[in-house]
């Protein structure tokens, strides 16, 4: 679990990427995989939820908040059944400005040219009773950009929250730092923008107090061993 500045105590946060089949294990992990987790979850009686519900007085010991990155096509086709089969739900951060389309924010052949959610899909999922936050309009590197273009970072943060909402109906109020990068002001227009929380990459360490808007997390991707996810999860149990 994660204790925050201000006294709260929320459930700790896995942190994942794609779900697809055939998968390359350095962007995610596979259906069975993904299934297999999910299941030693639930035989732990611990529930995957999202930020809202991890934020809003869910149990810690016995929730665990679940965040998807960038909005992958492969979240809605194979994620998303295997979440709801469990009565599981999770939050993921999509790009506003990229839906519909590939990713293009990098040259790495793993990550590039991959299907993003459409609205329609985003829209079902919220309701369906998954979150969708923003991960940005356009996966800005907010720690560099506040240098070059700080006006540009504004719009990333205020905008993609008004352009999800206008598509949902309904309000954004979770956020997530594109590659974790970030800067003071990146921050504080976070928080002015009016999410109520942000999740960085940043590891969960003991003993140490969170802002809610730097948010650390557990990440999982397909390299990571049946006994090290075993570890996150009964950590999480005992809450740690
Ligand atoms: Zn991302």
């Amino acid at each position: 679990m994660i204790r925050l500045e201000d006294g709260r105590v929320i459930p700790s946060i896995l942190y994942y990427h794609r779900v697809a089949p055939d998968i390359s294990p350095h962007v995610g992990v596979t259906p069975e995989m993904f299934e297999r987790q999910m299941r030693f979850l639930k035989k732990l009686e611990i529930k995957g939820v999202t930020v809202a519900d991890g934020l809003n007085g869910s149990d810690p010991q016995k929730t665990c908040i679940l965040t998807f990155d960038d909005g992958y096509l492969d979240n809605f086709e194979y994620a998303a059944p295997i979440l709801e089969d469990l009565g599981f739900r999770a939050t993921i951060f999509c790009l506003s400005a990229c839906l519909g389309s590939l990713s293009a924010w990098t040259d790495d052949p793993l990550w590039k040219g991959i299907p993003l959610m459409a609205t329609e899909e985003i829209r079902e999922l919220s309701g369906r009773g998954f979150e969708i936050g923003s991960h940005t309009r356009s996966h800005c590197d907010l720690g560099r950009t506040s240098r070059e273009d700080p006006l540009r970072v504004r719009r990333e943060i205020f905008d993609s929250r008004t352009e999800l909402e206008d598509i949902l109906g309904r309000p954004v109020t979770a956020f997530c730092y594109p590659y974790g990068s970030l800067s003071p002001e990146s921050v504080d227009w976070v928080r002015e923008a009016g999410y109520t929380s942000a999740r960085s990459v940043r590891r969960n360490r003991i003993g140490r107090m969170y802002d809610p808007f730097m948010l650390p997390c557990r990440p999982v991707s397909g390299r990571m061993s049946p006994v090290r996810f075993s570890a996150y999860a009964l950590a999480a149990r005992m809450g740690l």
